[in-house]
């Protein structure tokens, strides 16, 4: 029986940071283990060998946050490539900015109407709003009905039934919210103040965060293999919750994409890192990775994500689905969990929440203050 003070399940960004805490700032042992060959969890990246360009092996991260406390923690282990991140949608055959602003307005409308319904949307909700979907659909004013029905369809519809197997009014508005209408010029995917790319990588950073001493990592270990064979004061969990509970109350529903990677004998195959299809194809975007770090090849890696449920022991977990049910099965695990001593759930999984990285970050930064 192998006895140690902290163990932490999962080497996602959420539990490599509840790691590095516990040693740096508590002095304390932890064995940290993960049941994939590899660091990282979903933010694992590598460098692909036939083209040297860096790949997101489970789908695009760019990093942002408006945390000065986040971003200066990671700014330990990491330096930073500046990169503010731009995507587009490809509405009627035509590349358009997401989030959908002022310029894709002019893009996809003659110019009366564009330049109509621009003083529309600045009348009623102000220069550089941004108006989530679901709330510009609320308008009551002929034209802006006409325009919300417009992106509703086009850049919504088709590209949240292909991600979610739902509409985005039955999930969590907060879901479609993430990429509001933008009543600006800012082309940019995200606002934050701090934005950029490990500069060496995810993994590597994550290599950084577990430099210490006082940490020891083991992968190819599953936690329902050896949780009998170690004994642990604390366990700090950021593997799913249900799955922790044996799925007791039925398993919480999550999404799961098959990622396929594309390499073309060309140098660039995307005008930019990330076009969306909303109702063109099968799969939801597609991702050009040398992009992110301004890696120079003569070929490109693209990768295609398809969308599907997830099922237990045929794919991975990726995305919890916010939606009321599932956040009522949640619940009912939570109070199970409520009920242990010195067991504590973290990251997308565990918290069964749609966190960015940074949040990852700072659950895990706020849980070892409490
Ligand atoms: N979304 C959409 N069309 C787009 C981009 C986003 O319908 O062109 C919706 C979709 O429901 C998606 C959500 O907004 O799942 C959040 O998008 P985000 O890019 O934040 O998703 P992530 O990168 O986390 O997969």
């Amino acid at each position: 029986m192998q006895k140690v003070r902290n163990l932490v399940v999962g080497c996602g960004l959420s539990g490599v940071v509840l790691a590095e805490r516990l040693a740096s700032v508590y002095g304390e042992e932890v064995l940290i283990i993960d049941r994939r060959p590899h660091i990282g969890g979903n933010i694992y990246d590598y460098k692909d060998p036939a083209t040297g360009i860096t790949v997101h092996k489970y789908g695009p991260h760019v990093f942002h946050t408006n945390s000065r406390e986040v971003w200066e923690y990671l700014s330990r282990f990491t330096q930073w490539h500046r990169f503010m991140y731009r995507v587009k949608a490809v509405l009627e055959g035509k590349e358009v900015n997401i989030p959908f602003n002022l310029d894709s307005l002019h893009k996809v409308f003659p110019r009366t109407l564009a330049e109509k319904l621009e003083q529309k949307l600045l009348d009623t909700f102000g220069f550089n709003r941004k108006v989530p979907i679901l709330e510009l659909r609320q308008s009551q004013d002929k034209d802006l009905e006409f325009l919300a029905e417009y992106v509703y369809q086009k850049v919504f519809l088709g590209y949240t039934v292909k991600q979610w197997g739902v509409k985005p009014e039955d999930l969590d508005p907060a879901v479609s919210g993430r990429v509001p209408v933008f009543i600006s010029r800012d082309d940019r995917y995200f606002q934050d103040k701090y934005q950029a790319i490990p500069a060496s990588g995810y993994t590597a950073m994550v290599a950084n965060v577990l430099n210490h001493p006082l940490i020891q990592v083991k992968l190819n270990t599953d936690f329902n293999t050896v949780k009998n064979q170690i004994q642990y004061e604390r366990l700090f969990f950021s593997g799913a919750i249900d799955e922790y509970f044996e799925y007791a109350f039925g398993p919480l529903p999550y999404r799961s994409l098959d990622i396929v990677f594309q390499t073309y004998n060309r140098e660039y195959l995307q005008s930019g890192p990330q076009i969306n299809f909303p109702e063109n194809y099968d799969y939801t975007r597609s991702v050009e990775y040398k992009y992110y770090l301004d890696e120079k090849s003569d070929k490109t890696v693209v990768s295609y994500e398809y969308p599907c449920a997830f099922e237990i022991g045929k794919n991975e977990r990726y995305y919890p689905i916010p939606a009321d049910e599932n956040q009522i099965l949640y619940n009912r695990y939570l109070a199970k969990a409520k009920e242990l001593q010195n067991v504590y759930f973290i990251g997308r999984l565990g918290d069964y929440k749609y966190y960015n990285m940074d949040q990852a970050v700072s659950r895990s930064l706020n849980l070892l203050k409490q």
